[in-house]
């Protein structure tokens, strides 16, 4: 099976459709969602829209799946996030958040792993941002491989010689008996430094993992997301990848 990855959209629907594009020329077999399809973008409606219509294997939740869904405290996001919690929520109907409601906490499958945030309690929303936090869920994975978003940051931690290393690619051949951590960036705010929506093409017949970039209307996705009176910073990100 040929997997297109995809996490952190976001509400950016360009940023989306550019990818979904991009995917269909490498002619996936299916795609895998890692959660927080909505927040931050003035289009979660319509990122919706186009996930369910991509017929995702599978849908883990994000952060702010939880947070439009009042699962999680509105303490755990900062003001901006918060503020575009609270909008978002005033745009969804409620059949886009039943849809919001069937994403599971994780999910794994023959050799991967799919957690948003860390396998470290799921619901809490922990971060691997270093060594030391990709420790942490290596040793709660029941699989090789574990794919993962919400930091924003592509790139692959992997166990060897004993330590824990990182790479960012952008491609791995995956070894037999060795551990991967596989964080597949972001399609609509990248945090990289690269403003290029991120995915990954996953490939489990030749064992490849190959972290794609491609680039998008910025300018339509920061017009909307003004347009919609969200905060401001929310749009200038974009263009930086920060
Ligand atoms: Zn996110």
């Amino acid at each position: 099976m040929k997997y297109a990855i995809i996490a952190d959209i976001h509400g950016n629907l360009e940023a989306l459709t550019a990818v979904t594009g991009a995917a269909a020329k490498e002619k996936v077999d299916a795609y895998l969602c890692i959660g927080d399809v909505v927040g931050y973008g003035a289009d979660p409606a319509e990122t919706i829209r186009l996930t369910r219509s991509l017929d995702p294997k599978v849908v883990v939740a994000g952060n702010h799946e939880w947070g439009v869904l009042g699962l999680l405290d509105i303490d755990y996001f900062n003001e901006y996030a918060a503020a575009a919690i609270e909008w978002t929520k005033g745009v969804l109907s409620q059949e886009d958040l039943d849809y919001l409601k069937s994403f599971r906490m994780e999910y794994d499958e023959g050799n991967f792993t799919l957690v948003h945030g860390s396998l470290d309690m799921p619901a809490k929303f922990s971060y691997i941002l270093d060594e030391d936090d990709a420790y942490i869920t290596m040793k709660l994975m029941r699989t090789p491989v574990c794919f993962v978003g919400h930091t924003h940051l592509p790139g692959i931690f992997y166990f060897e010689d004993g330590t824990i290393q990182f790479t960012k690619g952008p491609e791995v051949k995956l070894e037999h008996e060795k551990k991967y951590i596989i964080n597949v960036g972001s399609v609509g705010q990248p945090r990289d430094g690269d403003p290029r929506a991120s995915y990954v093409i996953y490939d489990d017949t030749l064992s490849t993992v190959v972290v794609k970039r491609v680039a998008y209307d910025i300018e339509a996705a920061q017009k909307k997301i003004k347009k919609a009176g969200l905060p401001a910073w929310l749009a200038g990100r974009l263009a930086e990848g920060r």
